[in-house]
């Protein structure tokens, strides 16, 4: 298996060598040259098919001979093992033919760790081969930092560099990040916004006295390991749902496009998926890109749903390219002129492919509210203010095929959003209470390059 960007068709480079850089450095997006077809009757087949071995079926066409087939499934027998489910992704049958993925099992309670904690292991299988060791920086808002450091804590040839804007994270978020005592993990809260942190992590990534003593790996650059890692439970709940002669509808609580993107390709690879709905909160960009073309930009709002306050959805570029043909020239034309003017009218072939595969609906915070309550009262489920977003479009759904809501983080990291929704507490997981009582250690600088680059210097050594 060939990688290329979107921006350059014709590159040629390996996974191992695309996993470690993340972003091409054309400023494109990885993307493989072929898609492979998975056998879905003979997973079917195997009632005893493991969460793990599915895992290995998928990522093995991606990885090509870089990684031994018994490798890569102790590699994710390793990976699943601290999620505390024992279906790893369990699907909940809400009523008749309407479903739940739950997607917070994993250390930090939220969806990220299903891609992070493989990624880690990853990093550390091709670290060790090539005897290398990178750093790893990273801004964060929230979800995305403390999901990177545990998928990082502990492993010999990585250093982690986390920035987050003091005072900006909710509590539980910072602590999950601070709370880790590995030491190769770094906190750093910076006086100033998640922009700011943004900016500074964008400039380390091309100062090249900082490169010439490092390889420097993101985590918010938009790495294809994550995309095929989440593309297992989709597959996953499909074997789940037991009705399987019945087409799928997945619905996704939508912001840098990745996770709905990995739902896509899981069709590509032979799931029969009749439609994907993209859920998005107040920024919905997505939505009026898909509903009617507009690709254009707006002010971030601030919303309850705080891991899909995005505007331009990095992940979103890779199904550009599909939807023209995986021609990188008239893509590069596409961003450029987007870059330039904040906008983009997608239309005629563009926009009908995308009609093939999408729909979508943007859910703003007081009907995301009302739906906590709903299936709260309904169903006994409470659901997190993300997940609400796709459960209120699962409400409206009147079909025959299996429709799928994902469930993308535990309820109690976003305790006061549900307080308000339905006047109680959701119960706290056993490990994140121990966190509230942990000791922190994070370090806080000013928004300044100079001196974040001096202490990540610093502490390379
Ligand atoms: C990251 C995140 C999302 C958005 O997922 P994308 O893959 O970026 O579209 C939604 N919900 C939660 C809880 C998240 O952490």
């Amino acid at each position: 298996m060939k990688y290329c960007s979107t921006r350059n068709s014709n590159l040629e480079k390996s996974f191992d060598e695309i996993i470690i850089e993340g972003l091409a450095q054309d400023g494109g997006l990885y993307m493989p040259k072929e898609w492979p077809k998975i056998d879905l009757n003979k997973i079917l087949n195997n009632k005893s098919i493991t969460y793990p071995e599915l895992a290995k079926i998928i990522i093995k066409n991606y990885v090509g001979n870089t990684i031994k087939d018994s490798e890569l499934l102790e590699i994710a027998e390793n990976t699943y093992e601290v999620f505390s489910h024992k279906k790893i992704a369990p699907l909940i049958n809400i009523e008749n033919n309407k479903f739940i993925l739950e997607l917070f099992h994993g250390p930090t309670y939220a969806f990220k760790d299903y891609p992070l904690q493989m990624l880690g292991n990853l990093f550390q299988y091709y670290l060790n081969q090539k005897d290398k060791s990178i750093t790893v920086i990273g801004a964060t808002s929230g979800d995305t930092g403390s999901a990177a450091i545990d998928a990082c804590k502990d492993k010999e040839n990585i250093k982690i560099f986390i920035l987050h804007p003091k005072n900006k994270t909710s509590d539980i978020q910072r602590k999950q990040m601070t709370t880790i005592k590995s030491s190769n993990v770094y906190n750093i809260a910076i006086n100033g916004t998640f922009d700011d942190c943004q900016n500074i992590i964008k400039k380390l990534f091309v100062s090249d006295d900082l490169r010439s003593k490092t390889t420097l790996s993101a985590i918010n650059s938009i790495n294809w390991a994550r995309i095929i890692s989440q593309s297992v439970y989709f597959f996953w709940a499909y074997i789940q749902a037991a009705q399987y002669n019945k087409k799928v509808n997945f619905i996704v609580p939508t912001g840098n496009f990745g996770n709905v993107y990995a739902a896509h390709i899981s069709g590509t690879m032979g799931l029969p998926i009749e439609k994907l709905y993209v859920a998005t909160n107040s920024n919905d960009i997505m939505h009026r890109t898909i509903s009617n073309g507009d690709m254009s930009l707006k002010d971030v709002k601030s919303t309850i749903s705080p891991s899909m306050d995005i505007q331009i959805s990095s992940n979103f570029e890779r199904q550009l390219f599909e939807s023209m043909n995986y021609n990188s020239t008239e893509l590069n034309q596409l961003m450029l002129s987007f870059t330039k003017n904040k906008k983009y009218d997608l239309q005629g072939k563009i926009h009908n492919n995308l009609k093939l595969y999408y729909k979508s609906k943007g859910v703003n915070d007081s009907i995301t509210s009302e739906t906590i309550k709903i299936f709260y009262d309904k169903y006994n489920y409470i659901s997190d203010p993300h997940t609400a977003t796709s459960l209120n479009i699962l409400s409206e759904l009147n079909n025959q095929d299996i429709n799928i809501a994902l469930a993308c983080a535990h309820p109690s990291k976003f305790p006061d959003s549900i307080e308000k929704s339905i006047g109680i507490l959701p119960e706290q997981p056993k490990n994140l209470k121990k966190i509230l009582d942990s000791k922190e250690k994070y370090i806080n600088l000013d928004n300044n390059l100079s001196e974040v680059k001096e202490y990540i210097v610093e502490n390379l050594i």
